[in-house]
C-alpha cells in the first residue's frame, strides 16, 4: 500500500444546499444546508451555522441546488483507459461522469479483442485490469474492475488465487462456458469463500454467440446479484422474474440496456414483497446499445415516474442500495463515508415545482458539479439539460 503520509490534509466546504439526498431510503432527505469534507471523507452534515467550516482550501457555494451522493453503476464492460472497443468510443468513462456517475462496478472486461478463455490467460487478464483501473481512474471516476469470466475447469485454487492478487468480482457468470447451474454454483461458493462477489446474466443471449440464462440457473448458481433481472437484451418471461425476486435475497439489478417494462416490474415486485432495498441500477453499458453517459439518471427518472415513487427513493437505487448490496464506503451522505457528490438542480424550463417533482414526472434533472473524494472533478455537465441553478467554487 501507498503511504498518504506525504499528502497534505485538505478541507472542503459545501454551503447553501438547498435540499441534501441521502441515498438512504430509510430517510431519503437529511436536515442540513452544508457538508463538510476533510481528507476525501464526509466529516460533518448540518446547519452551516453548527459546522466549523474555517481554514477549507476549497469552498462551494451550492446556490441553493441539491446534492445527492455520486451515482453508482453497477454494471459496466470497461475494457481499458477510457477507451471501449465494443463502439469503438473514447471518453465515455467522462461523459458518464458527466451523467453523475462517480462508480463503476465491472461485470466483465468482456470486449477485450482477443480475449483470453484459458485459465491462466483469464486470470492473467483480471488481474491486470484491475491493477489498470487502480492506477488510473478515467476522470476520477472509480472503476471497480478485473472480473473474470468464469470457464469450465476452474478450481478453487483458481478463485484463491485471484483473491489473493486483488480480484474483487466476478464478470457475468454465463458469458464462459459455465452456463450449467450446478457448475455456476460451485465456483461462485469458492470465490464468495475468498471474498470474491458474483454477478449473473439473467435472460436470453445479449448477442450471436452468448446463452439463455433462465431461472432456474440463476437460483441455482445464487450469485450475490441477480444482474439484469430485467434482461441484457431480452427479458425472462414475467413469471420467472417476479419468482427470482421472491426466491431469493440477491440483489435485484435493472439496467438501462434491458427491457424497461421488465425492469418495472421486477421494481414492483420488490415493493410487493416489502425487500425494495434490493433494488440497484446499472447501464450494462458499452453493449450493442451503446453508451448511455446518462444511463442511469433516465433509470431514475423513468422508475420514479412509470413506476410512481417518489425521485429521492430511486435515487436510492443508484446510490445507497449499491453500495451496501457492493460493500462500498461511498453512496450515502454519512460522516465517514468518501465525498463522492454531486450537485444538481431542476433542469431549466422542465415542468414540476422543484427538482422532485420534475423529475417524477419523468424529466432529467441538470446536473451542476462532480465531486470525487472531495475534489471538483466536473462542472456543469455537457451532457444533461441545463441545471436551473448552478453551484461556484468560491
Ligand atoms: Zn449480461
Amino acid at each position: 500500500m501507498a503511504s498518504h503520509k506525504d499528502v497534505k490534509p485538505t478541507k472542503l466546504v459545501i454551503k447553501n444546499i438547498g435540499m441534501i439526498l441521502s441515498g438512504m431510503l430509510e430517510s431519503p432527505i437529511l436536515d442540513g444546508n452544508c457538508i463538510v469534507v476533510e481528507n476525501g471523507k464526509i466529516s460533518a452534515i448540518g446547519y452551516e451555522k453548527d459546522l466549523d467550516t474555517d481554514q477549507a482550501e476549497t469552498t462551494v457555494d451550492a446556490k441553493d441546488c441539491t446534492l445527492t451522493p455520486g451515482l453508482i453503476d453497477s454494471h459496466v464492460h470497461p475494457v481499458i483507459g477510457d477507451y471501449t472497443p465494443r463502439q469503438q468510443q473514447i471518453n465515455w468513462i467522462d461523459s458518464c461522469l458527466h451523467g453523475g456517475v462517480t462508480t463503476m462496478i465491472s461485470a466483465g472486461e468482456v470486449h477485450a479483442p482477443g480475449r483470453p478463455k484459458d485459465i491462466v490467460g483469464l486470470k492473467a487478464m483480471a488481474i491486470a485490469s484491475q491493477r489498470w483501473y487502480e492506477n488510473f481512474r478515467p476522470s476520477g471516476v472509480k472503476m471497480l474492475a478485473g472480473a473474470p469470466v468464469i470457464e469450465e475447469g476452474m478450481e478453487e485454487h483458481d478463485f484463491k488465487e485471484l483473491a489473493d492478487a486483488g480480484v474483487k468480482l466476478l464478470g457475468e457468470v454465463g458469458l464462459g462456458s459455465v452456463k450449467a447451474g450446478e457448475t455456476a454454483a460451485q465456483m461462485v461458493k469458492w470465490a464468495r469463500k475468498y471474498g470474491i462477489q458474483s454477478t449473473i446474466h439473467t435472460g436470453g443471449p445479449s448477442i450471436p454467440g452468448s446463452g439463455l440464462i433462465d431461472k432456474d440457473v440463476v437460483l441455482e448458481a445464487d450469485a450475490d446479484i441477480i444482474g439484469h433481472i430485467n434482461g441484457g437484451h431480452t427479458a425472462l418471461p414475467d413469471d420467472q422474474i417476479t419468482c427470482l425476486c421472491e426466491s431469493c435475497s440477491r440483489g435485484i439489478e435493472l439496467v438501462h440496456n434491458g427491457n424497461e417494462r421488465a425492469a418495472l416490474l421486477a421494481m414492483r415486485t420488490a415493493y410487493e414483497i416489502g425487500e425494495p432495498e434490493r433494488i440497484i441500477l446499472g447501464t450494462d453499458s458499452p453493449a450493442g446499445s451503446g453508451v448511455q453517459p446518462l444511463g442511469i439518471l433516465r433509470m431514475v427518472a423513468m422508475l420514479s415516474s412509470l413506476g410512481d415513487i417518489p425521485a429521492e427513493t430511486a435515487f436510492c437505487f443508484a446510490t445507497g442500495n449499491t453500495a451496501r448490496m457492493r460493500e462500498l464506503d461511498s453512496g450515502t451522505i454519512e460522516v465517514g463515508k468518501s465525498a463522492d457528490f454531486i450537485i444538481m438542480d431542476q433542469a431549466q424550463h422542465s415542468p414540476g415545482k422543484g427538482l422532485l417533482e420534475s423529475v417524477h414526472q419523468g424529466n432529467l434533472p441538470g446536473i451542476g458539479m462532480t465531486i470525487i473524494d472531495g475534489e471538483v472533478r466536473s462542472a456543469r455537465s455537457r451532457n444533461t439539460p441545463p441545471a436551473g441553478r448552478l453551484p461556484e467554487i468560491i
